[in-house]
């Protein structure tokens, strides 16, 4: 199958949010959290590599949020790609879904790993579910957190739903939280054992959070998560 480019628009440093649909004979059916398989022969070799579908499912179209990765052999690739234009797709592919029955739950992202969680808070069994809903977001600089007026206005209208953003690099009038995720996962399990925790980013704090969450006694089921590299 084929992917073509609706938009595109920046979002954050080197962030950009990206609309595709696929063909209309073709409906794409995924389970948010699923990520989508992309291919294309740049400078003699085929590269492929995974994107976390952004958005919840809504027929033929799909969203993207892509970092671009300086000197990577594809997303600048991306980056580049105007209107109209196609990639190879394959998918949707991937485990790293909401649980049935969605439990209370923590959910941990940095970066670009904040895509599968706005699919999981677009979705309306979760939207007009009961659960209780932490997301626990970090970056380096307030511009880095991505959607962040989706999540307050989410937090605003949804009951049982607390977003708890963080950054490392704080301009001088930011009076939010600053500093790692790692410093803010007690605040955001708020003493809690009994919630499932998902997991989304770069492997080093993937790892990380998992270390601190099984140290305090959470089992290996409760811990659910996904590795960008
Ligand atoms: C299941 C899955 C889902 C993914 N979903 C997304 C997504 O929604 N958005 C997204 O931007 N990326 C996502 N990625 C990462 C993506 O597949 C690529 O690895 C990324 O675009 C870099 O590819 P590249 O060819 O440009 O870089 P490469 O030439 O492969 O260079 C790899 C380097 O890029 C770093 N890297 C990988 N991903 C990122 C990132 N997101 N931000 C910063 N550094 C990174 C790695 O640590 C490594 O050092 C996902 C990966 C997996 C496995």
């Amino acid at each position: 199958m084929r992917a073509r480019l609706i938009k595109s628009r920046e979002i954050g440093p080197e962030v950009r949010h990206f609309v595709f649909d696929v063909p209309a004979t073709e409906r794409l059916e995924y389970t948010p959290g699923q990520f989508v398989s992309f291919s294309q022969d740049i400078l003699g070799r085929t590269v492929t590599r995974a994107y976390s579908i952004a958005s919840a499912p809504a027929g033929s179209h799909f969203e993207l949020c892509l970092n671009r990765v300086k000197d990577g052999a594809f997303s600048p690739w991306l980056f580049e790609m105007q209107p109209g234009d196609t990639v190879e797709m394959q998918g949707p592919l991937g485990y790293f879904v909401p649980r049935s029955p969605f439990r209370d739950s923590v959910l941990v992202a940095t970066g670009t790993g904040i895509a599968p969680f706005r699919s999981y808070l677009q979705w309306l069994p979760i939207v007009h579910g009961e659960s209780t809903i932490t997301l626990l977001f970090g970056a380096r600089y307030r511009e880095g957190l991505v959607y962040r007026s989706e999540f307050e206005q989410l937090e605003r209208t949804r009951p049982g739903f607390r977003f708890v953003p963080t950054i490392t690099r704080p301009p001088t009038d930011w009076q939010g939280r600053t500093g790692w995720i790692q410093q803010h996962l007690d605040d955001a399990l708020a003493g809690r054992l009994d919630v499932d925790v998902y997991i989304c980013g770069l492997k080093a704090m993937v790892d990380d959070v998992r270390d601190i969450l099984k140290r305090k006694g959470f089992a290996r089921q409760q811990i659910i998560y996904e590795k960008y590299d």
